[in-house]
């Protein structure tokens, strides 16, 4: 397998609720709906122009000396409600659960993705070598967003109106930490279909992490992203549906879900990277299709296939839909045969309307 070294690396500022939605509710008549909205929009644009800034300059990683760590070594700071990261330590691995609900949940679920990533696929946190996961909670006032900024992890509150704490959904957390999976493997460039790959992949590990902690069968899972995120007011259920894309949310002040499921509708846009958030809906429905078709864990067959794919080496940084998908269709081949997983997935990319031949 290629190894980048870490000046090749070319991290992601992404955020969880995509600049699309934001910019709705950045336009409702209320203004305890559009402020907080508007203040999220320009905190993440001027980090993600910072992003772009230490970017150039690599910082490099500092991994324990010996053997690959099978613990995971977390550590979370509280920015108290202010936006310099990484805020006060508050809790180091092994330290006891505080009395901050938040702390102990991002602490979990940075957790529970470690456990995934090692249990399911021997692969030690999500360079391989055990790298740290630092996670900061607080961030900001009634921000509506969590982040993974390259080298952590952060969550905001939500302003209790739309958005509730970005620490409450698991899927939400390993999302943000698989966009570091991807960082150190493919390194998936985050543009059009290539950046469209980039979120799938994290929505895929993140609803795989989800039922994995909750010990949930293909049939069983919700297959949302960001389920118990949105206020009881709101008319959704989610962020995203990899099920159903397109039917999350359908909101007076958030607007609709306008994730497409299928090529058919894929949509050409210079917003949001070329629609990163929006395109990725359609291998959502592929992963979705392939580990429903397979039933039982998710992770073990369907999850194992796409793992394979994107630390494989093969996978092209600006891979477009059908390369991966072609690269699904032989690393399901190479692990399980001329069998029902190779099958699996030719049909899940068919019913997407991705092609499988070159
Ligand atoms: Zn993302």
């Amino acid at each position: 397998m290629h190894l980048r070294t870490d000046s090749e690396l070319n991290p992601v500022f992404c955020t969880i609720v995509p600049p699309h939605l934001l910019d709705h509710l950045s336009r409702s008549a209320e203004p305890r709906l559009a402020v907080p909205a508007r203040r999220t929009l320009e905190a993440d644009a001027l980090r993600r122009d910072r992003r772009r800034i230490t970017a150039l300059a690599a910082t490099p990683v500092r991994h324990t000396a010996g053997a690959v760590p099978t613990k995971p070594h977390r550590t979370l700071y509280d920015c108290e409600n202010g936006t310099a990261l990484p805020g006060a330590k508050v809790r180091d691995e092994g330290d006891k659960a505080t009395s901050d609900a938040s702390v102990n949940r991002a602490y979990a679920g940075l957790g529970a993705t470690f456990e995934l990533l090692l249990s399911a696929y021997g692969r030690s946190s999500i360079d391989g070598r055990g790298l740290p996961l630092i996670g900061s909670v607080h961030y900001g006032r009634e921000y509506n967003n969590a982040f993974f900024d390259g080298e952590q992890m952060v969550f905001g509150d939500g302003d209790g109106e739309v958005f509730l704490d970005f620490t409450v959904a698991v899927d939400v957390i390993a999302h943000e930490l698989a966009h570091g999976l991807t960082q150190y493997t493919a390194n998936l460039r985050y543009e059009g279909q290539s950046g469209a790959l980039n979120e799938s992949v994290s929505d895929v590990f993140g609803s795989l992490v989800k039922q994995y902690s909750l010990g949930q069968s293909a049939e069983q899972a919700d297959w949302l992203i960001g389920a118990g995120l949105l206020a009881p007011a709101v008319e959704g259920k989610a962020l995203r549906s990899m099920k159903a894309p397109g039917t999350a949310y359908d909101d007076d002040v958030l607007g609709k879900d306008p994730q497409p499921g299928s090529m058919a509708d894929y949509i050409e846009t210079e917003e949001d990277n070329g629609g990163v958030h929006l395109n990725s809906g359609i291998p959502n429905r592929a992963f979705y299709l392939t580990a429903t078709a397979l039933g039982g864990n998710s992770w073990e067959r369907a999850g194992q296939i796409w793992f394979d794919v994107l630390t494989g080496g093969e996978l092209a940084a600006d891979a477009d839909f059908a390369q991966f998908a072609r690269l699904t269709v032989a690393a399901a081949g190479d692990r399980f045969g001329e069998a029902d997983e190779r099958e699996a997935v030719l049909k899940a990319w068919s019913e997407v309307g991705v092609p499988t031949r070159s």
